[in-house]
C-alpha cells in the first residue's frame, strides 16, 4: 500500500547494512537523561513503521514478528532522534519513554552490574539535580528538624547572609594550596546557592539554557 512517512529522514533502509538475518541493532536511549534503556533489532518493515508512526517498532527475534514497543504494556517509545553509526550497521535512537523500557518494570534493561568498579558513581549533573530535588521537596513538604526548612522559614535575607558567608569561606580556604578545604566550602556554597535557586524559582535547566547560548 501507500507508505506515508511522517518523520523526515535523511537516510533510507537501503543505506543501512543489516546483519545476515536482515536486522539492524538499535541502541535506545532516554532523550533527556541519556540513560541507555535497551537494545533491540529492526528489520526493514520495523524501520518503516517507526518512521511512519513516530513510535519505536522492532522485530522480535524470539517471536519472529513485528513488535510495536508498548503494544501490550502501554510503555511506548516516542522517537526524538535516530542516528546512524559510522559504518551503517547500528542505529541509536533517542526516545521519550512512557513508563519502563524493560518488561521487568525497570526503567532500563541494564539494571544488573557485571562489573561495578565505580558503584557509587553518579554524574555531576545527576548529583546537583538530586540535591536540588531534595531541596524542592523540603519546600513542598517541610520536614521536622530540616536545616533546609529552617532556611526557608527564616527567609531570603537569612539565605543571602549564609551564601555570602560561604563565599567568604571559599576565599579563605583558597589561600591554602591543599584542595581539601576548598572542596567542602564550595559544596557548602553550592548547597546554599541551590536553596536560593529554589526560593526564587530558578532551576538547573534554566542555568544550563542560559549558559549554553552565551
Ligand atoms: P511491550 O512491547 O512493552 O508491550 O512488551 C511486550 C513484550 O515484549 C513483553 O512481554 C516482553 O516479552 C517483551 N519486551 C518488552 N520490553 C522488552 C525489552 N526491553 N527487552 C526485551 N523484551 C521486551
Ligand atoms: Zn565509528
Ligand atoms: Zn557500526
Ligand atoms: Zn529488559
Amino acid at each position: 500500500g501507500v507508505c506515508v512517512q511522517s518523520l523526515e529522514s535523511a537516510f533510507s533502509w537501503s543505506d543501512l547494512k543489516p546483519n545476515a538475518d536482515g536486522l539492524v541493532p538499535v541502541i535506545v536511549q532516554d532523550y533527556q537523561t541519556k540513560q541507555v534503556l535497551m537494545l533491540a533489532y529492526m528489520n526493514e518493515e520495523a524501520f518503516h513503521q517507526t518512521l511512519m508512526t513516530g513510535r519505536m517498532t522492532y522485530f522480535s527475534r524470539s517471536r519472529q514478528q513485528l513488535w510495536l514497543k508498548g503494544e501490550t504494556s502501554g510503555h511506548y517509545q516516542f522517537v526524538r532522534q535516530i542516528s546512524l553509526d559510522c559504518d551503517n550497521d547500528t542505529l541509536l535512537a533517542k526516545v521519550q519513554q512512557v513508563g519502563a523500557a524493560c518488561h521487568t518494570g525497570n526503567k532500563s534493561c541494564f539494571y544488573r552490574d557485571v562489573v561495578a568498579q565505580q558503584s557509587s558513581y553518579r554524574s555531576t549533573e545527576t548529583v546537583l539535580e538530586d540535591v536540588m530535588n531534595v531541596i524542592q521537596d523540603r519546600k513542598q513538604n517541610p520536614k521536622e528538624g530540616s536545616y533546609t526548612n529552617y532556611l526557608f522559614d527564616k527567609g531570603i535575607d537569612k539565605i543571602l547572609k549564609k551564601l555570602g558567608e560561604e563565599a567568604t569561606e571559599i576565599i579563605i580556604a583558597a589561600k591554602n594550596p591543599n584542595p581539601e578545604e576548598i572542596k567542602y566550602e564550595i559544596s557548602d556554597f553550592l548547597y546554599h546557592m541551590m536553596v536560593l535557586m529554589a526560593e526564587r524559582g530558578v532551576s538547573w535547566e534554566d542555568i544550563a539554557e542560559e549558559l549554553s547560548h552565551r
